[in-house]
C-alpha cells in the first residue's frame, strides 16, 4: 500500500475515535477519503500541512436547546443544531433538516458534503448545516411557527449574511424560512436578506430556488446522457421521494422528453405507467399533505399502490434517489441492474449506501454523487444572496439559464478531474477530488 493510503488510513482512524457512534459522518468522510489516494500522493502539501486532518473536524459545533409551547400549552423540548463546518471558500452555507432523526452525525454527514458541494458551484460559499429532532408532521400551522421563532430565537447570534446563511432541507420549506426569517428581524431589528435563502418571492427570494435541486439534478443527468450520445427522450425514470426535489425532478424529466413511472414517500410507493400526474402529486402532498395512497386512489385505472419492498424494483432506465441518506441498498442496486437501468444521479444526500455504490460500479452503472448532482439547489441560493447583495431581482428565464450553466460546468470539471487523476468517467472520483483541492488550496493559502 502506498505511503498516502496509510495516511489517509490514520486519518479516517483518527475521526471514527473523536467521532463516536456518528455512522453517517463516518460513511461520508470514508467516501471523500477513498477518492484521495491519487491527490495525496501527487501533491504532498496537503499533507504536510494537515489539511485533510483539518477538514474532518468542524470549525465549530453549537447545539442547543429548543423549548416550544404546543397547542395544549404543554411545554414542549427539542434540540437544535448547526455545524459550521468550513469558511475557508465563504460564509458557512447551507441547509436546516427537521426531521425526529436528526442528531449530530446526520447534521456533520450533511455539513462534510455541504464543504464539497459548495465549491464545486464555485461559488463564494463554505459549508455548514443544521437542524433539529422536532418531527414536523401532524403538527399546526401555529406550533410550526412557535417550534420555528424558538429555534431562532437561540440560532440568530450564530448567523449572518458574511458569517453563516441557512436555507431549507428536509421539514424545513418556505413556510418555515418565512417564520425563521420574521423572528430573526424582530430580534436584530436588521431586514438582512442576505441571512437566509429560500424565502418567498415577494421577500427577497430567487426565482427557481424551489425549483433548484430538482432541476439541477435532471440537467446533471442531461449531460451524463450527453456525452454518451444519448437524451432523456422516451426513456422510463423512476423517482424515490414526493418532496420538494422529487417533484421539481419529475416535471424537468417530463419537459425533457422522459416519462417517471414511479416515485414514493416514507409509507409506500406509486406506479403510474403513463406518466405521473404533477398536478395531482402536488395537490396529495404539497395543499392535502397526505399520504402517497390518495395519489393512487385518485389517479385510477394507470396507477397502484405498494407498500411492500422499494421504489427500485420497478424498472427503469434512469434512477434519481430524492428521499433521503441509505434509501438505496445493495438489494436495491442488483434490482436496478438486472431491470437494464445505466444511470443513478443522487438528489438526496448520500442516498446510496457503499454496498449499493460498489455493485452499480462493478456493473458499469453510472453514480452521479449527490455532492455534484444535487449541487443546483445551493447554487441557485447563492443565487439568491448574489440578488439580495445587490438589490436585483432576476427573471424566472435568466436564473434558470445560470442553473443550467453551472449543472454542465460541475459535470465537465468532474469529468475532467476524473480523467486527470487516471479514473475516467468517475463522477464520484471526479466530484471528489476537484471539491477538495478547491476547499484545500483556500485553506492553505489562509494559513492555519
Ligand atoms: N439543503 C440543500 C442542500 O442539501 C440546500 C442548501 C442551501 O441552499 O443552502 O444542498
Amino acid at each position: 500500500m502506498p505511503a498516502s493510503d496509510d495516511t489517509l488510513a490514520d486519518i479516517y482512524a483518527e475521526v471514527l475515535r473523536r467521532n463516536p457512534g456518528e455512522t453517517e459522518f463516518h460513511q461520508a468522510v470514508h467516501d471523500m477519503l477513498a477518492s484521495l489516494g491519487p491527490v495525496v500522493a501527487k501533491h504532498s502539501k496537503y499533507v504536510d500541512a494537515a489539511v485533510v486532518r483539518r477538514m474532518c473536524e468542524p470549525e465549530r459545533q453549537i447545539i442547543f436547546r429548543v423549548p416550544w409551547v404546543d397547542d395544549a400549552g404543554e411545554v414542549q423540548l427539542n434540540r437544535g443544531f448547526r455545524v459550521e463546518f468550513n469558511s475557508a471558500l465563504g460564509p458557512y452555507k447551507g441547509g436546516l433538516r427537521f426531521h425526529p432523526s436528526v442528531y449530530l452525525g446526520i447534521v456533520k454527514f450533511l455539513g462534510f458534503e455541504q464543504i464539497f458541494k459548495n465549491a464545486l458551484t464555485g461559488m463564494p460559499i463554505g459549508g455548514g448545516k443544521g437542524g433539529s429532532d422536532f418531527d414536523p408532521k401532524g403538527r399546526s400551522d401555529a406550533e410550526v411557527m412557535r417550534f420555528c421563532q424558538a429555534f431562532m430565537t437561540e440560532l440568530y447570534r450564530h448567523l449572518g449574511q458574511y458569517t453563516d446563511v441557512p436555507a431549507g432541507d428536509i421539514g424545513v420549506g418556505g413556510r418555515e424560512i418565512g417564520y425563521l426569517f420574521g423572528q430573526y428581524k424582530r430580534i436584530t431589528n436588521r431586514y438582512e436578506s442576505g441571512v437566509l435563502t429560500g424565502k418567498g418571492l415577494s421577500w427577497g427570494g430567487s426565482q427557481v430556488r424551489t425549483e433548484a435541486t430538482g432541476y439541477g439534478t435532471v440537467y446533471f443527468t442531461r449531460e451524463i446522457l450527453d456525452a454518451r450520445g444519448d437524451s432523456f427522450d422516451g426513456k422510463r425514470v423512476v423517482v424515490s421521494g414526493s418532496g420538494n426535489v422529487a417533484i421539481y425532478a419529475i416535471e424537468k424529466v417530463h419537459q425533457l422528453g422522459g416519462t417517471v413511472v414511479a416515485c414514493s414517500d416514507s409509507s409506500g410507493y406509486v406506479v403510474d405507467e403513463k406518466g405521473i400526474d404533477l398536478d395531482l402529486l402536488k395537490d396529495v402532498k404539497n395543499v392535502r399533505r397526505a399520504r402517497i395512497a390518495e395519489y393512487a386512489a385518485a389517479r385510477g385505472a394507470s396507477a397502484h399502490v405498494s407498500d411492500r419492498g422499494t421504489v427500485w424494483q420497478v424498472p427503469c432506465d434512469v434512477a434519481l434517489p430524492c428521499a433521503t441518506q441509505n434509501e438505496l441498498d445493495g438489494p436495491d442496486a442488483t434490482a436496478l441492474i438486472e431491470h437494464g437501468c445505466r444511470v443513478v444521479a443522487e438528489g438526496a444526500n448520500m442516498p446510496c449506501t457503499p454496498d449499493a455504490v460498489r455493485r452499480f460500479a462493478e456493473a458499469g452503472v453510472v453514480v452521479a454523487p449527490g455532492k455534484a448532482a444535487n449541487a443546483g439547489g445551493v447554487a441557485t441560493s447563492a443565487l439568491e444572496m448574489q440578488q439580495n447583495a445587490s438589490r436585483d431581482s432576476w427573471s424566472f428565464e435568466h436564473t434558470e439559464e445560470r442553473l443550467a450553466v453551472i449543472m454542465r460546468n460541475i459535470h465537465d470539471r468532474c469529468l475532467e478531474t476524473a480523467d486527470e487523476y487516471g479514473a475516467p468517467g468517475n463522477y464520484l472520483a471526479g466530484a471528489n477530488i476537484t471539491g477538495f483541492i478547491q476547499v484545500a488550496d483556500a485553506m492553505l493559502a489562509l494559513g492555519v
